[in-house]
């Protein structure tokens, strides 16, 4: 087992016919697939404005060679049996996962057994989360309200992993502290995409040495299991993704505010 951490591939290719199915390690007496993961991506069920669905999603990243996803929509948790066997079908193993906004700040959680609207403040976490959760960190240390940033370091007990987000540049990078703070508190990085347009994906995955079941996964991850595979963005395609995320935020606060009321946190999907 390697140490806590997660090693970062900074240069890696992120090409279907690179990292994924093909890269075994045979020390011990387990041989473990490194298999492909992005756990944060969101989809159109929960965010009108995304133009894929989360069959389209999964059927997409199958084709792309990844094998472990997690559908993490905002206080939204998008899972049923059927789109875990739609994916299995396609050899991807789906996670269940929430991006629940705790106490104002995004927080992920994998393999909830609550719903998504009882993980509203840090207590809530702390109350029911199980040895089986995964919570993980997502673009901890990036300038907005939403970021974890100041909380990170109060409820950092809570936290098994660090997200290593796509969104950076060679010059502008606020993964570079979360990086010194997932080293410096022995936690893993987690690399993501968190798609919620069609080009973010792909830009940033993570590499898990793990069977494929949710069990195995998570608990890789915990262990350290899981390498980050990224390339930082050009500030053009940087400033695209921005432009256009903050034009669909627009539209959809625009469609929010035109609503008779506003709509409660709900499970679209089947919880488990
Ligand atoms: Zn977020
Ligand atoms: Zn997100």
């Amino acid at each position: 087992m390697r140490p806590a951490g997660a090693s970062l591939l900074a240069t890696a290719t992120t090409g279907a016919s690179s990292g994924g199915r093909a890269a075994r390690r045979t020390d011990g007496d387990s041989v473990n697939v490194r298999l492909r993961a992005d756990l944060h991506l969101h989809t159109r069920e929960a965010e009108p404005g995304i133009t894929y669905s989360a069959r389209e999603m999964i059927a997409r990243a199958a084709r792309e060679g990844y094998r472990v996803l997690s559908i993490t929509n905002h206080d939204t948790i998008t899972f049923s049996d059927e789109l875990a066997a739609y994916a299995r079908d396609r050899g991807v193993l789906l996670i269940p996962g929430v991006e629940a906004t705790v106490e104002g700040r995004h927080v992920l959680v994998y393999n909830a057994d609550v719903a998504a609207d009882k993980l509203r403040t840090f207590a809530d976490l702390r109350r029911y989360r199980t040895p089986e959760w995964l919570v993980a960190a997502p673009h901890p240390l990036f300038p907005a309200p939403f970021c974890l940033r100041e909380r990170l370091w109060q409820e950092i007990d809570l936290f098994d992993a660090i997200e290593f987000s796509h969104f950076y540049t060679p010059r502008v990078d606020f993964n570079r502290a979360a990086v010194k703070l997932a080293s410096a508190v022995g936690l893993p990085l987690l690399g993501t995409s968190d798609s919620h347009l069609a080009d973010q994906f792909g830009t940033t995955f993570s590499l898990i040495e793990s069977d494929l079941s949710v069990e195995s996964v998570l608990s890789a991850i915990k262990q350290g299991r899981v390498s980050v595979v990224s390339r930082p963005l050009s500030p053009w395609r940087c400033l695209s993704i921005l432009a256009r995320q903050t034009l669909a935020a627009a539209k959809e606060s625009a469609r929010a505010r035109l609503r008779p009321s506003p709509p409660s946190p709900e499970t679209i999907l089947t919880p488990r």
